[in-house]
């Protein structure tokens, strides 16, 4: 999803972790595991973000057809901040396995 937001960066994570746990997200040593619900920043307006919390854009996005492809439909025209068009990164992926998991009827 896309918002606007007057929080910082860091309190968004906050709000989206909360919410994580609200869904019963528990935090394991393992990572990639199962969980109930993972609310990643993919890009916060222009910023770049280097902390001990937060990177942004998200350091993998690039390389993850099912994270861009769900953001293109609702953002085509999203940029990187050094301007590239993900759209264009998309293209270069592969897509095909990729499905959408509920669709809701009119
Ligand atoms: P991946 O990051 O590869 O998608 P993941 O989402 O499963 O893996 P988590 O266990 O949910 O990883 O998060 C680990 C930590 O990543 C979080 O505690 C958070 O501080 C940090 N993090 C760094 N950048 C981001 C970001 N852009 N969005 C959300 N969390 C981030
Ligand atoms: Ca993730
Ligand atoms: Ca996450």
């Amino acid at each position: 999803m896309a918002l606007e937001t007057a929080l910082s960066p860091e309190s968004l994570l906050d709000h989206t972790q909360r919410i994580e746990l609200e869904h019963g997200r528990v935090r394991k040593a393992e990572r990639w595991g199962p969980r109930t619900l993972d609310i990643d920043l993919m890009l916060f307006g222009d910023a770049v973000i280097n902390t001990e919390r937060l990177i942004v854009p998200h350091y993998d996005m690039l390389n993850r057809a099912f994270m861009l492809l769900p953001l293109c439909e609702i953002a085509p025209d999203a940029c990187l901040p050094d301007g590239r068009l993900l759209k264009t990164i998309l293209d270069t992926l592969d897509s095909s396995t990729i499905r959408r998991w509920h669709t809701r009827s009119a």
